[in-house]
């Protein structure tokens, strides 16, 4: 299965890296459509007793970003996405 960007690509912001936590508030590290953050913290799920073998209810659902990269080396920018963000990006050939 291939697939290419939509015309909302341009509204796609490139980050030059995010810290890697889930439900990190920062501009690098949101969704680079919707500008959310991706993922729950961890001490949120802690909070909400989660499960941390769970792979599929409502609070993991989008844990795992989708990424996108561009540019190589230092000049390497990325994207990530929540799932249906991503979806909503992209048309499948
Ligand atoms: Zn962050
Ligand atoms: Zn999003
Ligand atoms: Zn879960």
């Amino acid at each position: 299965m291939s697939f290419r960007l939509n015309d909302r690509a341009i509204e796609v912001r490139w980050s030059k890296g995010s810290c890697g936590q889930s439900g990190c508030a920062d501009q690098e590290c949101v969704c680079a459509l919707c500008a959310k953050p991706i993922g729950v913290a961890e001490e949120i799920l802690e909070q909400n007793n989660h499960d941390p073998e769970c792979f599929g209810c409502e609070m993991c659902y989008d844990q795992v970003p989708i990424m996108l990269f561009r540019g190589e080396g230092k000049d390497m920018l990325q994207a990530a996405f929540h799932d249906r963000c991503f979806k909503s990006l992209c048309v499948v050939e």
